[in-house]
């Protein structure tokens, strides 16, 4: 069906297009058609760009200089006829590739199966009825509806277009969105200007279409430069940037300090050989391999707790920033509050009424004075239109399903259907008699939706929308005759801030009688006053019951709340006063601002306001922006919440910008950096926990790591200076870094969350990664280190012990110091004492493992081969476990007093 076509959908006649491939405008595909496209088509997915092949990432892992280095070792100790040693050399360069690759890939999975969590999906015509299918189900001939927001699933001919224009920049690089319409065009037009098609990947920016698809998944032009798509996870934060130059200039200082060895050590005269083999050893031994693999895992572990709380990621470095946090802009409707909205008051020509019943269930009634009306919509032609301009000028459905009803599009709209049918209205009969023509859609900066009627006498325009803009548009009123009468335009201004003021999402309703048979956009600056207002129906939104919780622990932690909504301003300060934004005790803070009071501000008291307030109300998606940059300039951390295709330059430049899953447009979810699945503002909160538990983690590893290298290589380098015998030899050293990397440091990414996580300031982001308390430690411990492993081996050899046995007792030393001292590494300041032993069981797993591996390097004769390592006597074992427990108990003796030196109020502390 499509080769001789190829390239000239854009050429062909609309109904050439919808015949070539077997498809009706109107209906659409039937199931049964789609199901066997999908079959011969395949999903409308692209295959997964080319990424790089297994054995190059595999060999990647020995493009390392530390890898080169014991390559050379290898090759030398070979040629000197060291056949085990340059075995074993070479053994563990094989198996620290290994175990990095399989690490490596382990961590890029799970990022990517985040992206799996994401699916998009499409409004589509199938059978003749509108349904939502996912955007890989799509077939050619499908006919798909695009809206404001929506990514273009599939690569479409458009059929039919109001006001459309898509940003493709995806694919043609041109930033500013392109202006669509239907026809027919010539032949040798050039991609860029094919505007009668929309390409796949593009984003609508404004306005609908529908169109037809032309090609799916790798057939589509954006499958065709796969190469450009290639959207593969990079484990790339600016934290691992620091870390990898960190190591990067650690590993040259090493070299640097083992070439200096190897000279001095000459100098002194000794044997050449055993020279390089010290100053491999201390190369070796002194670099921390295991930093960057266990940074990234760290980092993957985050994101898959963050996704088990709702929280996806899809910028890997908002894992990092998240901790750093200093407010939380967040939209009201959905995220702080259910978006379960009910009707509860209905004020139309002045008379005042009340709804019963809960939810979207259409029972319920409709009360006057506590009393109910009967046959509400006969007794009140104002309550009438009212009811009625809601249930048509509406796009949404409700469906019941065991009893249990829903809204399928926006729950506002939703509200407003069941008001409708609980005073009567039948929704299909209304429809045909009010058949619909055409609409402005819902847009937040509107702030109104119009929809215009064909009926028996001409055409009648339904109108609503906020209190304000439909008041300005209209010049007279409805009475409960029917009459028109003059408009009181402060007395309903009033009548709709007394229920704002309550809490209550406000719309209001106004029609008009005309000849046209279009609508159009009236010009803001010069609203047409000409509609007959008719009334306000006032609808509850519950706040989220955990939300209040959230708010009060971001409070703790030093992280401000702001609820930034297009609704009523008392609206939202009655909504915020509930769930804890606004307290009493902020007196001093101005604590709500509309958008126009905004706007009016100059710069510097913008940046001011911007951060005192708390709530922002009837803001402009645009203003959303600037609130942004005046945080940022005010040196905020700004995480910032978006729903709309207009919230994209804000989601962009915010440091993290959230999307929302289920209620959010395709374009928001683009633009930002972490998405919430339940659309929940506390998913927010509990992402800042699991980022902040994210950054502790990193600094307890490497708080651990480093005095096993520190340690190891000043035992060398002392040994070398002294010109004695090296206590550590070059494949001990190998082994020592190897295993308790693996066994021992790793576990601690799974530490989980320390109790007092969001009682202590957000962590400044340009702040240095370790503080003094920690370098103090880490000195202190490879001192202990040093002191323990030396003087053990310096004393055994003494005693009359072997070479091999000193220094076997002297790599045990660091075994075991180094197991104590991961307990200690579990909590950087609390006492370990304090902490609950099994939180973590990889912890306890870990250090079996490790003495178990300890033990087969002791005891069995291969290992004893392989290492030259000796088996060592109960006595040893007391001497090596009593010096663990020493430096356990020395170690806590010296985070008591840093936690003593902190609660005396020392400025340095952190958090209050
Ligand atoms: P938010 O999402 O922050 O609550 P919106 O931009 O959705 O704010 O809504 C702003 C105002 O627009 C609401 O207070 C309401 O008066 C009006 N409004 C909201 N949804 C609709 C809709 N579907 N049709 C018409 N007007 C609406
Ligand atoms: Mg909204």
């Amino acid at each position: 069906m499509e080769t001789p076509l190829k390239d000239l959908w854009h050429h062909l006649h609309h109904d050439e297009v919808l015949e070539t491939l077997d498809t009706h405008e109107q209906h659409g595909l039937t199931e049964q058609q789609a199901r066997e496209r999908l079959a011969t088509h395949g999903p409308n997915t692209l295959t997964a760009a080319r990424q790089t092949s297994w054995l190059k990432r595999l060999l990647l892992q020995f493009h390392n200089p530390l890898i080169y280095i014991l390559l050379i070792a290898s090759a030398v100790t070979l040629a000197l006829g060291e056949y085990i040693d340059s075995a074993v050399i070479f053994g563990v360069v094989l198996i620290n590739a290994v175990i990095g690759f399989v690490q490596e890939s382990k961590a890029e999975d799970a990022i990517n199966a985040l992206k799996g969590m994401l699916s998009s999906s499409a409004a589509v015509v199938r059978d003749g009825s509108r349904i939502t299918i996912a955007a890989a189900d799509l077939v050619p001939g499908d006919i798909v509806l695009l809206a404001s927001g929506d990514k273009v699933p599939a690569d479409l001919r458009l059929l039919s277009c109001r006001d459309l224009q898509i940003d493709e920049s995806a694919l043609t690089g041109e930033s500013v969105p392109v202006d669509k319409q239907p026809g027919q065009l010539a032949r040798d037009t050039v991609l860029a200007d094919r505007g009668n098609m929309g390409f796949a990947g593009t984003l609508v920016t404004y306005g609908t279409g529908r169109g037809v698809v032309i090609g799916t998944g790798d057939r589509t032009e954006t499958g065709k430069i796969a190469g450009m798509i290639n959207d593969a996870v990079t484990l790339e934060t600016p934290l691992t940037r620091k870390i990898n130059a960190f190591s990067r200039i650690l590993l040259w200082v090493i070299l640097v300090l083992a070439g200096i060895t190897f000279g001095v050590g000459l100098l002194y005269g000794q044997d050449w050989v055993d020279t390089f083999i010290a100053a491999v050893a201390l190369a070796v031994a002194a670099i921390p391999e295991g930093l960057p693999a266990v940074v990234t895992i760290t980092l993957a572990i985050g994101v898959r707790r963050m996704a088990l709380r709702n929280a996806i990621i899809r910028k890997l470095p908002a894992v990092e920033t998240l901790g750093s946090t200093t407010v939380i802009c967040s939209d009201k409707t959905g995220t702080l509050t259910e978006n379960q909205m009910t009707v509860q008051r209905i004020i139309a020509a002045d008379t005042e009424f009340e709804l019963t019943g809960s939810g979207y269930n259409p029972e319920g009634r409709i009360l006057r004075d506590g009393s109910p009306v009967e046959a509400p919509a006969a007794h009140h032609q104002a309550l009438y239109h009212c009811l009625l301009a809601g249930l048509l000028s509406n796009d949404s459905e409700l469906v019941e399903r065991d009893g249990r009803w829903s809204v399928h599009g926006d729950p506002t709209e939703g509200a407003l259907i069941a008001s409708a049918l609980k005073a009567g209205f039948d929704r299909h009969d209304m429809r045909g008699r009010l058949h619909r023509v055409d609409v402005i859609p819902f847009e937040s900066d509107r702030q109104y939706m119009a929809t215009l009627h064909r009926h028996d006498e001409g055409h009648r325009v339904y109108m609503k929308g906020s209190a304000e803009r439909v008041i300005a548009h209209c010049n007279r009123a409805m009475n409960a005759e029917g009459e028109r009468v003059p408009i009181h335009r402060e007395q309903l201004q009033a009548q709709a801030e007394a229920l704002a003021a309550q809490g209550l999402r406000v719309l209001a309703f106004a029609m008009g009688e005309t000849d046209a048979n279009r609508l159009d956009v009236p010009d803001p600056d010069k609203d047409e006053d000409r509609l007959i207002f008719l009334g306000l129906q006032a609808m509850i939104d519950p706040p989220r019951e955990e939300v209040i919780h959230s708010v009060a622990l971001c409070r703790k932690a030093g992280i401000r709340v702001k609820m930034i909504t297009g609704d009523h301003v008392l609206t939202a300060r009655a909504i915020a006063e509930r769930i804890g934004i606004i307290r009493d005790e902020d007196k001093d803070q101005r604590r709500a601002l509309t958008g126009r009071q905004l706007a009016e501000l100059p710069p510097d008291e913008l940046s001011k306001a911007a951060d005192q307030v708390s709530v922002f109300a009837r803001v402009a998606p645009e203003q959303k922006l600037r609130l942004v940059e005046a945080l940022q300039a005010r040196g905020h951390v700004v995480a910032m919440t978006g729903d709309g295709v207009n919230d994209a330059p804000a989601l962009k430049r915010a440091d993290i910008g959230i999307a929302m899953g289920i209620n959010g447009t395709e374009v928001s979810r683009d633009a930002s950096d972490m998405v919430l699945a339940d659309d929940n503002f506390s998913s927010i909160e509990a992402a800042v926990e699991e980022g902040r538990n994210v950054f502790d983690n990193l600094i307890k590893f490497i708080t651990w790591v480093l005095p096993t290298n520190l340690g190891q290589g000043l035992v060398i380098m002392v040994a070398i200076l002294l010109g004695l015998t090296l206590p550590v030899l070059p494949v001990q050293a190998l082994w020592l870094n190897m295993t308790t990397a693996v066994f021992l440091g790793l576990m601690l990414a799974f530490e989980p969350r320390e109790p007092g996580i969001m009682a202590r300031a957000p962590r400044r982001p340009d702040a240095p990664i370790l503080s003094g308390e920690i370098i103090g430690r880490i000195f202190s411990v490879s001192a202990l280190l040093l002191v323990g492993a030396f003087g053990l081996f310096q004393w055994s050899l003494a005693q009359g012990a072997s070479l091999e046995e000193a220094r076997t007792l002297a790599v045990s030393l660091f075994v075991v110091v180094q197991s104590f001292f991961l307990l200690n590494c579990r909590s950087l300041s609390r006492s370990v004492f304090r902490t609950h032993p099994f939180s973590n069981p990889w912890i306890w797993w870990g250090i079996g493992a490790m003495w178990m591996v300890q033990l087969l390097f002791v005891y069995t004769p291969w290992m004893n081969l392989l290492f030259q390592s000796a088996p060592l006597s109960l006595q040893h074992w007391g001497l090596i476990l009593g010096y663990g427990v020493f430096v356990l108990l020395l170690v806590e003796l010296e985070k008591g007093l840093w936690r003593r030196w902190k609660r005396e109020g020392n400025p340095v502390s952190a958090g209050s």
